[in-house]
């Protein structure tokens, strides 16, 4: 990632809100940021994918579920925060994986510039080519800055999105996933 040029951008942007970006008090911002940015940003020259391979045998087909995983990503329509829990729900088809790293998977992928939907739908996808499950759903929850401060001004508003592959499609194993998600 290109520090020197995220500092340039904001001085830039400062300047154009009508500020002074020499002001004292300013002028740490632009490298504070460039760091903040590097930080959010990290998952996009990362391979989610990579965090997969190291899957072993099991017997078990019974559902699995990591429940309450962190989530901070940004939208990629207004560079604001959207911060809340993942859940991912999966079905082994006789290869299982540490579980840690499920959790980094959802992290690399929500460390890029995102929508919620196509997150959920991207984290459904890499357990899919990784691991090959019978099914998995992804459910995001999430309040998203920019419905918070901006716009609508709605700061207690959640919102969830589903994501369902294979046999977490049909109703039954849906319903026992979310089930378990809402206890
Ligand atoms: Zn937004």
């Amino acid at each position: 990632m290109d520090s020197e040029r995220i500092q340039r951008a904001v001085r830039e942007l400062l300047e154009a809100i009508g500020e002074n970006p020499d002001r004292a008090e300013l002028r740490d911002t632009p490298e504070k940021v460039s760091e903040s940015y590097q930080e959010f940003f990290k998952g996009v020259a990362a391979d989610p994918l990579e965090y997969l391979q190291e899957s072993f045998p099991a017997d078990s087909t019974e559902l699995v579920m990591l429940k309450d995983i962190e989530l901070v990503s940004i939208c990629e329509h207004h560079l604001l925060p959207f911060t809340g829990v993942a859940h991912v729900a999966f079905l082994p088809d006789k290869k299982i994986i540490g579980l840690g790293r499920i959790a980094k998977v959802v992290e690399v992928l929500a460390s890029r510039p995102q929508l919620q939907e196509n997150l959920g739908n991207q984290i459904a996808d890499a357990i899919v080519e990784g691991l090959n499950p019978k099914g998995v759903l992804v459910v995001l929850e999430a309040k998203h800055q920019c419905v918070a401060s901006r716009g609508a001004r709605q700061p207690e508003v959640n919102t969830l999105t589903s994501s369902a592959r294979g046999l977490m499609e049909k109703p039954e194993y849906r319903q026992e996933a979310m089930g378990l998600i809402s206890k």
